[in-house]
C-alpha cells in the first residue's frame, strides 16, 4: 500500500519500497535479483537498519506547527485556501521511509548532513501559512549541515516513492531563503553569481566564482589551483568572456521571471506546477472535460460547487462514484452497497 513506510530496502541496489517493487520484475529483466538493507543508515542485521539518526535528524527540524497567533481571527478556527495548501501539498506526502536517505550522496560525504527527508520536513512546515517560525527555520536551516550541502545529484527525487521530491523542497528552502535575505552561506553566493553569469553571457562562467563570491585575496590564493586546472583543459580562460550564441534568449528569460515571478518557494511552486501540466499531456489548447475525457485519464476529481441541488455531496455521492481503478463501484447510485 505505500504508507507505513517501513519496508524500505535495496533492490537491484536502489532503495525501493519492497511492498511496491517487485523482485519478479527485476529478475525477469535479467538483471541478479541482489536484496540488501538501505544505505546511509547503521544496519543492525540483515535488512535492518538503525533508524535513530534519521529521527534525530527529524527532529532536529522541529517537524511540528509553531503558531504565529494568539487565537484565530474568528476566535474558533485558522481557514486557509487550498491554493495556500498546495504549495506544500508534496512535502506533506511524506510517510518516513527513508529512501531517499539511503541513496544521498551529500550523506555519505557528511553523515552530519541534515539528509533530504529532514528537509523536505522543514520545507512542510517553513511553506504553512499558519507557522510563525519561518524566519528562524530558514536562519537555522542554513547552518553548518544545512540546505546547502547538497550536492544536487536529484537520487532523492529519483528514489522517493511518494513523489514528495525532496531535491526540489531543499531548492524552495533556498529561494525562500535569498528572498528573505538570508545570503550568507556560499552556495547563495554562488547561486547569486550564476544568475549574473547566465544573463550576461548565456553560460556558468565558473572562472568567475571564486573572484566574484569568495574576494580577490582568496582567488589569489587559489591561483596555483587556476592554473593546473587551465592547463589540463579544465577551466577555458577568462578572457575575452566566451559569449552563448543564443545570448538573447537567456536574457529574455530573465527578464520575464524577473518582471512576472513569484519570488522565493513560490517560483519553484510556479515551475512544478507548470512541469506537472506538461507531464498530464496539457497543451493549452484543451479544456479540462476534453483532458478528463481522454481514454483511461483519471475520474475527474469531486468538485463542491458542480454537485446538483440536493446531491449528496460527500464522496461517493452520485456525481462521484466510488471506484478503485478497474473494478466495479463499491457504492452504486442506487444507494446498494
Ligand atoms: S539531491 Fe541533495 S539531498 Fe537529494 S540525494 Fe542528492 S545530495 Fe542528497
Ligand atoms: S521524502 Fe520520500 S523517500 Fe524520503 S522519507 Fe519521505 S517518502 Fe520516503
Amino acid at each position: 500500500m505505500m504508507i507505513c513506510g517501513s519496508c524500505g530496502m535495496r533492490m537491484d541496489g536502489a532503495a525501493v519500497l519492497a511492498c511496491q517493487t517487485r523482485m519478479y520484475d527485476v529478475a525477469q529483466a535479467g538483471h541478479v535479483p541482489v536484496i540488501s538493507a538501505m544505505g546511509n543508515l547503521p544496519i543492525v542485521k540483515d535488512l535492518v537498519v538503525d533508524m535513530n539518526p534519521f529521527w534525530e535528524k527529524f527532529k532536529s527540524v522541529d517537524p511540528y506547527l509553531q503558531p504565529g497567533y494568539a487565537e484565530p481571527p474568528d476566535g474558533k478556527e485558522y481557514r486557509i485556501g487550498q491554493q495556500r495548501m498546495n504549495v506544500i501539498h508534496k512535502e506533506a506526502l511524506c510517510i518516513n521511509c527513508g529512501c531517499c536517505v539511503s541513496e544521498c550522496n551529500a550523506m555519505e560525504a557528511d553523515p552530519l548532513f541534515t539528509g533530504p527527508q529532514a528537509l523536505a520536513k522543514a520545507m512542510r512546515f517553513v511553506g504553512d501559512p499558519r507557522d510563525g517560525n519561518k524566519l528562524a527555520r530558514l536562519e537555522k536551516l542554513n547552518g553548518e549541515h544545512g540546505i546547502w550541502e547538497c550536492t544536487r545529484c536529484y537520487f532523492c527525487n529519483e528514489r522517493c516513492p511518494k513523489g514528495v521530491d525532496p531535491r526540489d523542497a531543499i531548492a524552495k528552502l533556498g529561494a525562500e531563503s535569498m528572498h528573505e535575505g538570508i545570503e550568507r552561506d556560499m552556495g547563495a553566493k554562488h547561486a547569486k553569481w550564476f544568475v549574473v553569469s547566465a544573463k550576461t553571457t548565456g553560460w556558468l562562467r565558473e572562472t568567475e566564482l571564486v573572484p566574484k563570491t569568495q574576494g580577490i585575496v582568496s582567488a589569489i590564493k587559489q591561483t596555483r589551483f587556476a592554473i593546473d586546472l587551465a592547463r589540463k583543459g579544465k577551466v577555458p580562460p577568462p578572457f575575452p568572456p566566451h559569449v552563448a550564441k543564443d545570448v538573447k534568449e537567456s536574457r529574455r528569460l530573465h527578464d520575464l521571471t524577473t518582471e512576472r515571478g513569484p519570488q522565493g518557494y513560490m517560483g519553484i511552486v510556479q515551475g512544478e506546477r507548470a512541469l506537472a501540466r506538461l507531464a498530464h499531456g496539457h497543451t493549452g489548447e484543451e479544456t479540462l472535460e476534453e483532458i478528463y475525457a481522454r481514454p483511461g485519464a483519471f475520474h475527474r476529481p469531486f468538485i463542491a460547487d458542480e454537485v446538483p441541488a440536493g446531491a449528496d455531496a460527500g464522496m461517493g455521492s452520485l456525481t462521484q462514484a466510488d471506484t478503485t481503478p478497474g473494478k466495479e463501484p463499491t457504492k452504486k447510485p442506487e444507494g446498494g452497497a
